[in-house]
């Protein structure tokens, strides 16, 4: 490999204009192909986004970096992809019939409704009219199944998908014959008729979520709470956070379900301050004790090790999967400087990022250029998302894959022909590297298996 370095004269722009705010996370998305408003050319459909070509990249790296750390990499966790259609005893059983609701209260004049706990105000906050006495709204979407629209038909979509882990608890132990501790990993969609969602994908009504159930024996929850607090926590720093952006914030005595003893959420700094990524509880037996009482089928584990009966204790590291990755994009957001112009980037790890690489003749009215170019993107996509690309001269080309965050653009130039090396140039430093084309694929997978 030679050792030939450059780079474009690089700086960090004077007025560290790099503040990073929704605006232009919302520009971006839109403008690069991550994430347009839903049902746009009807005038869009109130927060809800829908992820474009390379957004769907991201968020299934960030949901397969999740699912390699807590599934592939373990030895005590199985996966599940249980339906998002449920037997409604199964949320009469989890409580949230009864008390998925929030406090709302509707103005008699503009007919607008906002949660009653969030009023700071007596009067409506947009007219200044009367407002209605507060009553519980449920935040469970309903629906029904088959052609009859009675009382027996009504189903809700899950408003989290962790309910179909703990009706699975069964199934997963027998039939993988599990003993504990083990947990189980399921990522899928969820619904929640928010009132109030807003800031971007951060709180929506239809979205997807990162879930574990951690099945533990009684005794030994606090230990495995505090383990999987660490645990996760990390993982946003593997693939990136800067370690300032995070912290934890336990919650207090208050704020806790009735059945849990302890939660505490992982928040990062949002342009719009400190906010939850991810939620961790202890909820103690509450769960397959109500499931045993609902369904009436005994849920209770058989230890060998000493011979006693019990139900388990689950700890429940819950993320989301569409805020991890809107996370991930603002953090990894920067404006610099390049050869004298403003450039933004976006400095994803590469194993999130939605392009590993480029490739890009230099000289595309070369046939030999671009075949060679071509031969190369063809062996490259058979193992990962590149693209080929000639649609513009080599500095925007350069810029356009910045923007997306593609690590690595790899150009083929005429000398390329003659010494079958080509150069490789990296996104953050755009420091360039010349090395052998065929080194090209074990270059690329070295710096995604380092980074
Ligand atoms: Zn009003």
């Amino acid at each position: 490999m030679s050792d030939e370095k450059q780079c474009e004269e690089r700086q960090t722009p004077a007025a560290a204009g790099g503040e990073v705010t929704m605006d232009k996370i919302v520009s971006l998305c839109k403008r690069r192909g991550l994430i347009f408003p839903s049902s746009e050319i009807y005038g869009g459909l109130g927060s809800t986004w829908d992820y474009g070509p390379l957004g769907v990249e991201l968020k299934n790296n960030v949901k397969r970096a999740w699912w390699q750390s807590v599934v592939y990499e373990r030895d005590d966790m199985e996966g599940l992809d249980a339906a998002i259609l449920m037997h409604p005893r199964v949320w009469e059983a989890s409580g949230h019939v009864e008390s998925f609701t929030d406090p709302l209260v509707d103005c008699k004049e503009c007919k607008k409704r906002f949660r009653a706990d969030h009023l700071t105000t007596e009067r409506c906050p947009e007219c200044g009219g009367e407002l209605t006495e507060a009553r519980q709204f449920n935040l469970m979407f309903r629906t029904h199944i088959g052609p009859v629209e009675d009382s027996a038909s009504v189903v809700y979509l899950r408003p989290e998908t962790a309910q179909g882990i703990f009706v699975n608890f069964e199934n997963v132990r027998e039939s993988m014959r599990r003993k504990l501790p083990f947990g189980i990993a399921q990522i899928g969609k969820a619904f929640r008729n928010e009132i109030t969602p807003g800031n971007f994908t951060f709180r929506t009504r239809e979205f997807e979520q990162m879930e574990i159930e951690y099945f533990v024996k009684p005794g030994e929850d606090e230990t495995w709470y505090d383990y999987w607090v660490q645990e996760r926590f990390a993982w946003y720093q593997r693939y990136g956070i800067r370690a300032g952006k995070l912290r934890l914030r336990p919650h207090a005595k208050d704020e806790l379900a009735h059945y849990a003893r302890a939660c505490v959420d992982i928040e990062y700094l949002f342009p719009m301050g400190w906010s939850e990524l991810e939620g961790i509880a202890n909820r103690t037996d509450y769960d397959l004790r109500r499931h045993s009482e609902f369904s009436g089928k005994d849920l209770t584990y058989f230890d060998e090790t000493d011979r006693t009966r019990y139900l388990p204790y689950v700890i429940e590291p819950s993320a989301g999967a569409d805020r991890a990755t809107l996370a991930f994009l603002i953090d990894a957001y920067r404006e610099d400087v390049v050869a004298g112009r403003e450039r933004v980037y976006l400095a994803l790890h590469p194993a999130l990022a939605p392009i590993k690489a480029a490739v890009l003749p230099l000289l595309r009215n070369r046939p030999e250029v671009v075949e060679m170019a071509r031969r190369l993107h063809a062996g490259l996509r058979r193992r990962w998302k590149t693209i080929y690309t000639d649609t513009a001269g080599i500095g925007r080309l350069y810029r356009r894959q910045d923007e997306v965050g593609t690590p690595f653009c790899i150009t083929v130039d005429v000398q390329s022909l003659e010494d079958r090396q080509v150069t490789v140039r990296h996104r953050d430093t755009t420091l360039q590297d010349r090395i052998p084309l065929d080194r090209v694929e074990a270059y690329i997978e070295e710096k995604l298996e380092s980074a």
